[in-house]
């Protein structure tokens, strides 16, 4: 018996939330008494592998090939459930991003197992097996118990910290092949956005709202951005005004996110725009108006108006990092 957890890629590098996924559950396995396998799908070269070990796997199992390259969420899952059969997984551990959100229910159907999707704390295991959850887009919590013999949890990236290990795993080619039934829907071509750090994995987000007046004071904002290293956010109607890219639109009908450090500039706190953010662990408002809903969940809050406190902001910021 064993946990097994799913180490998402890109590029032949793990994310950030793959060291997390192995983290909590390395500590699952410690309180469950149970070895952790890790499941690596891509070409990862083997230096990398051996990332997961520090994170607590006991063993990683890899598929390193072109249609492992390209693998499909059905293909992942297909093959992480085959791995979870062979290892007799009492639990699967997936990190709940976008990919993860598509490959853990998947999962969750070949194995007959209970799935909780957006886990942010190990389980509680006394007499059962009961897992906390973020609802209502970020803004409550549940408690939930995993009744099934086999379960899945989708952890949410960024709410347990990493945690290492003095150990190495053992690593070793996966003998699986891939169906290619799982293969039918394929992406043709990526564009990706040159240069930027992706929202859903930002550390630190600077966001603009209709306080920004016009897409011509963003330049501000993507200051900001460029010497803090964060991404960059904004309300839905900056983006349903063209002055941003949807993509960047933050929010209920938007992206989750839940960075350590959130800036809303001139966002007046919606409680649509609140469901996206509410869960990031530093939140600083900037508004000219004392009342706006944002200084209610926010840790810091400027009073005054945008287009004077941000130059400020970015020349202390600069400050900061010419002393670093
Ligand atoms: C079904 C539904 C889904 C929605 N989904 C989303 C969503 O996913 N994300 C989202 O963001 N919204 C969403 N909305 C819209 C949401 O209700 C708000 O209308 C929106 O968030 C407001 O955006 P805003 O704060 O940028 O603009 P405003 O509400 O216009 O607020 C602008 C703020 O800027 C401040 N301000 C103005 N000038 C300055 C200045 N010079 N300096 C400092 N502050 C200044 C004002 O005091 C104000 O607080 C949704 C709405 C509906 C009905």
């Amino acid at each position: 018996m064993s946990v097994l957890v799913f180490a998402e890629s890109h590029e032949g590098a793990f994310k950030k939330a793959a060291f997390e996924a192995v983290s909590y559950a390395a500590q699952l396995g410690v309180k469950l008494g149970l070895p952790v396998t890790a499941v690596s799908i891509g070409n990862v070269d083997e230096s990398k592998l051996k990332e997961l070990g520090t994170y607590g796997a006991n063993k990683v199992l890899f598929i390193n090939n072109d249609k492992a390259k390209n693998a499909t969420p059905q293909a992942s899952a297909s093959a992480i459930a085959h791995a979870a059969k062979t290892a007799a997984a009492k639990v699967v551990v997936i990190s709940n991003t976008y990919t993860g959100k598509s490959i853990a229910p998947r999962v969750a159907v070949k194995l007959g197992a209970g799935i909780v999707s957006g886990v942010v704390s190990l389980p509680e295991t006394n007499g059962g097996f009961k897992v906390k959850k973020t609802a209502y887009s970020g803004k409550a919590f549940a408690e939930v118990s995993i009744n099934t013999e086999t379960k899945v949890i989708a952890l949410t990236p960024n709410s347990i910290p990493l945690t290492t290990v003095n150990a190495n795993a053992e690593i070793s080619a996966m003998d699986y092949t891939f169906d290619e039934k799982d293969f039918a829907v394929q992406t043709v071509e990526v564009k990706k956005a040159s240069g930027k750090i992706p929202l859903t994995e930002a550390e630190i987000v600077v966001s603009g709202g209709r306080g920004m007046k016009g897409p011509e004071n963003w330049g501000m904002i993507e200051e900001l951005a460029g010497i803090l290293g964060a991404a960059t956010a904004c309300s839905k109607p900056v983006a349903d005004m063209d002055w941003r890219p949807h993509e960047e639109h933050v929010g209920q009908t938007g992206i989750t996110i839940k960075p350590n450090l959130y800036i809303a500039a001139g966002i007046s706190g919606a409680i649509q725009h609140l469901a996206g953010v509410s869960s990031s662990k530093v939140i600083v408002a900037i508004n000219k108006d004392p009342e706006a809903p944002m200084f209610k969940i926010a840790d810091y809050g400027i009073v005054g108006d945008v287009m004077e406190i941000f130059p400020k902001l970015i020349n202390a910021a600069k400050d900061l990092k010419a002393s670093h």
